[in-house]
């Protein structure tokens, strides 16, 4: 099993993307960063394939800081 990410964008922004979990309860967390959106979805398949009956997405962080 490879462990290196598909992406070609070099990681230079790595907090570009964040992959969500949302649970039964509602509660929504922050899991995990990404670089940018493909590594980002790549992530959320990833975990929905486990089987969690979860909901999972990506997205973008805001630049508003
Ligand atoms: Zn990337």
């Amino acid at each position: 099993m490879e462990s290196t990410a598909k992406c070609s964008c070099a990681k230079e922004n790595l907090a570009a993307y964040e992959v969500w979990r949302q649970d039964d309860n509602g509660n929504q967390v922050m899991i995990e960063k990404a670089c940018c959106e493909a590594e980002a979805l790549d992530r959320v398949r990833l975990f929905t394939e486990r089987g969690h009956k979860q909901l999972y997405w990506a997205q973008a962080v805001s630049n508003s800081r």
